[in-house]
């Protein structure tokens, strides 16, 4: 039998795996077995910034442990605050990649909107992430991170709500996000409630099954924005690879109420008729829908649905009998779509002379 490895970092496996790693470093070491506990919470549950910060422990101990378990870290390079509270962070990661997370707070909720790529391969022509292409994958702590990043910064600051709509198609990613889902999720690690999660997908068929085959209520999002395939296509490319019905016929099975998100755009997906179709497929799925304005910096050639057109268009829905709730456009002083940020500080920086 091949001998596995011991992992290379405690934050880039599920809790259980990481209390283990650390039961077998303990026994190791001579240390008492109580002191697995008490590590392993500074992980996730109470975390430290640094293994010299958890003071809780021997600093002899805190010393091996920053040599054998390095504590990884995002390193925040901008955060910008609107004036309506939306909190927008741009995080550099080690091997300068750059992510962003949104937090948007709402009476006691705190929605923290999460990257699950550096970048996205899939080029949505409404999104500012699509158009810089794809980095690279993020590992399961890089994506938890970003709320354990928000800990650090105040305890007090963790979120209630978690949605997988940041930059990147999170069940492309699945590896890691399987793990990820797992760390929120369990009470030793975030104890963010499963229904709490949701993950947004354009509709990649084969992370769907798998998200379905977990036993946790996750929340699931389709981003639809158009309710026929020949509408759908111009506005997303990934239609050609999973067509809307598969998509469809695999969100049936996910045995949970789903969502459909739709980015409102004028003369693309507005009509009425696009209203129709949207209302048809929302009653056969019993999905509700999530109205959104397009962010206007997100995609300047296309133009966002005026406010009446999109109240208009809610209402289209309402009378056919679908639950449509229509997003206010959060962030708008602060480039809060997703890709905007690391698209306006990288360019910026990018126009800069390097001495700047
Ligand atoms: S909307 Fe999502 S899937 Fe589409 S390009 Fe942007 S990040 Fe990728």
């Amino acid at each position: 039998m091949v001998a596995v490895p011991p992992p290379s970092s405690l934050l880039d496996i599920t809790p259980a795996a990481a209390a283990q790693a650390l039961t077998d470093w303990a026994a190791a070491e001579g240390l008492p077995a109580y002191r697995v506990g008490q590590i392993a919470a500074r992980l996730w549950q109470r975390p430290a910034g640094s293994w010299d910060e958890a003071t809780d422990l021997p600093r002899p101990l805190r010393e091996r442990l920053a040599t054998r378990w390095p504590i990884p870290r995002l390193t925040l390079a901008t955060r910008q605050v609107s004036q309506d509270g939306t909190r927008k962070y741009l995080w550099r990661l080690a091997d300068g990649e750059s992510i962003e997370s949104v937090l948007i707070p709402s009476g006691i909720r705190r929605t923290l909107c999460i990257s699950s790529q550096a970048g996205c391969a899939l080029g949505c022509v409404f999104c500012a992430t699509g158009m810089m292409g794809f980095r690279r994958n993020l590992t399961p702590f890089e994506i938890a991170g970003q709320v354990r990043e928000l800990m650090l910064e105040d305890p007090a600051e963790k979120p209630t709500n978690i949605v997988f709509m940041g930059m990147g198609e999170p069940l492309l990613n699945w590896e890691a996000v399987d793990v990820a889902l797992t760390i929120l999720n369990s009470p030793e690690g975030l104890g963010i409630g499963a229904r709490h999660i949701t993950v947004s997908t354009v509709g990649i068929i084969p992370g769907m099954v798998k998200l379905a085959a977990r036993p946790e209520q996750f929340r699931l999002a389709i981003s639809l924005h158009a309710a026929n395939p020949s509408r759908r296509l111009p506005l997303m490319p990934i239609e050609k690879k999973y067509g809307l019905s598969e998509v469809l016929d695999a969100a049936a099975a996910f045995r949970k109420r789903i969502t459909f998100e739709y980015v409102l755009i004028e003369g693309k997906n507005d009509s009425e008729r696009d209203a129709s179709d949207l209302a048809a497929l929302a009653r056969r799925m019993g999905a509700m829908v999530n109205l959104l304005p397009l962010h206007p910096g997100g995609a300047p050639d296309l133009t966002p649905t005026s406010p009446p057109r999109i109240r208009e268009f809610a209402e289209q829905l309402k009378v056919r009998g679908v639950e449509a709730v229509v997003r206010r456009s959060r962030g708008l002083d602060i480039s809060a779509a997703c890709g905007q940020l690391k698209v306006e500080v990288e360019g910026r920086r990018r126009q800069q002379p390097a001495h700047q």
